[in-house]
This record gives C-alpha cells, structure tokens and sequence, in this order.
C-alpha cells in the first residue's frame, strides 16, 4: 500500500498537481581525460509538495550532480525537468531560470555557505532584500524565521560567533524565510553531530508538513530515512529503488 503522509499546508499548487517537479531521461556527462563519464545515466524523477524526499546513494553516485540539474544550475545533456508552473526549466533563458530559482527554490549545504561577513540577520535579510522586499519588511520575516529555527538570540553573530549547527539552522532560515516551493538540501547534516543533525533533519521535516515545501534532501546517511516520505536510491547514475514510507517525526539520531 502507498504510504502517505498527513500534511497540514494548504498550498494552490503549480499545473502538474502534487508533483513540485517531474523530470524524464536526465543524462549527465562530465568531460574526462579524452572521453566522456556519464554521471547521470537517464534519471526520471519526481518529487511531490509536503513530502520529504530523500535521495540516497554512496558517494560519487551522481546526487549532487541530479540536484544541480534539478534547479537549474547544471545543464544536463538529455531530458527535462517540469516543475511548479514551468515546462521544460531547460528551455528557459539563463535569466529565466534563475528567476526561477531565486523565487521558488531553497537551498542548504553540507558546508553551510553562510557570508562571512554578515550576521545571523543580515544572511536573511540580504536574500528577501534581493528578492524585493523592503528593507523594513525584509527584518520582520527574517527575524521570524530565526526565531522558528530557534535562534532568536543570535540574530547579531557572525558565522565565527555560531556553532555549526547553529550555521546551519541560519542557513534553514535563510532558505525557508522565502517559503520556497522547493527545498533542496544536499548532506545537510555530514558536518553535524548527531544532536545537531536531528535538529536539521526535523526542521527539513517541517519545511514540508507545515509549509508544504517538496523538500529533495540527498544524503549518503540512512539514518535520515526515517522523517522521509519517500526514499529514493541512486548508484551509479541510476535509480535502483524508490519506496513511499511513513514517516516517524520522532525519530532520533543517536550520536556516534
Ligand atoms: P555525489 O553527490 O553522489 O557524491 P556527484 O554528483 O557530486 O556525486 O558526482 C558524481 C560523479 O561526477 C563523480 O564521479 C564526480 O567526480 C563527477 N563530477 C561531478 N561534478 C563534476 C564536474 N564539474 N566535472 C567533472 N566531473 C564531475
Ligand atoms: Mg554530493
């Protein structure tokens, strides 16, 4: 039987429904020595809104590679990628594209990828700044979404001042503070301890129960499966299993 989730978001989705995105016959191909490497081996994938999607795979498996064609930063050499409103991303213009990106998608990383320079607050502010927001406006949600993240009191430290988890919930409100429609985490939680990656992971949970994101989170770590939704497999630029699960919000990472 399909497991799903109970979702709460009353989102008015794109034209293709519940799926945040659907893409078909993804190939990747990077340049190596005199040949070619096919990274991505002809993806189809798909990922609904309020779900947890969890991509896992060992490293090099082309996880990275799938969500950077997913969102419209690496070109793939084959397929398409249908998502929220749009047909074909890859038919965009460049501008087109990452218009696409800066108003409906967020993005988290292993390393953080905060601004060294700029506090908790100002990480935030600067993206919905960009996004058009007034200044005014732009502190009032920033401040709410660090807050959310639990950290209120840290709206004036500098990346040096924080922990790393606390980095990475800033970067978790830096993402969601837009309510993207999408979520892309990539190894969120491989520079974490476990405490501070159960934090991460159930903030990512959250993103999709309660905002309705359709949140793509790759990992090589299967502990995390269980907050997914759905638990999709990659090796070797293929896609070797894709299971619907119910989700256990409660789920600990024991610290190792
Ligand atoms: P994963 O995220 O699953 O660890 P990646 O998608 O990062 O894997 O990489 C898959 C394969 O593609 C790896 O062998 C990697 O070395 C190669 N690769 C990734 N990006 C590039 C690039 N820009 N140029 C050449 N090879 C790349
Ligand atoms: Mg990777």
């Amino acid at each position: 039987p399909v497991a799903k989730s109970a979702t709460v978001h009353t989102k008015v989705h794109g034209k293709h429904g519940d799926f945040a995105i659907e893409a078909k016959g993804l190939v990747k191909r990077f340049k190596s020595g005199k040949g070619y490497v096919e990274v991505l081996k002809g993806v189809d994938f798909d990922a609904r809104h309020g779900d947890l999607t969890m991509v896992m795979g060992p490293s090099g498996s082309g996880k990275s590679t799938l969500i950077a064609a997913l969102s419209g930063l690496l070109k793939p050499e084959e397929g398409r990628v249908d998502c929220l409103d749009v047909d074909d991303l890859w038919k965009l213009s460049n501008g087109k594209i990452d218009k696409f990106r800066l108003d409906h998608c967020g993005f988290i990383f292993q390393g953080f990828n905060l601004f060294p320079a700029l506090t908790a607050l100002q990480q935030v502010t600067t993206v919905l700044k960009f996004q058009g927001l007034s200044p005014g406006a732009a502190k009032k949600r920033a401040t709410e979404a660090l807050a959310e993240v639990g950290l209120g009191h840290r709206l004036n430290q500098r990346p040096s001042a924080l922990s790393g988890g606390e980095k990475q919930r800033v970067a978790i409100a830096r993402a969601l503070a837009k309510d993207p429609k999408i979520l892309f985490a990539d190894e969120p939680t491989s520079a974490l301890d476990g405490e501070n990656g159960q934090v991460v992971i159930r903030l990512l949970r959250r993103a999709a129960t309660e905002h309705g994101a359709a949140v793509i989170c790759v990992t090589h770590d299967p502990r995390l499966e269980a907050w997914a939704d759905r638990v999709i497999k990659i090796e070797d630029g293929i896609i070797a299993s894709d299971e619907r699960r119910i989700p256990d919000p409660t789920a600990t990472l024991a610290s190792h």
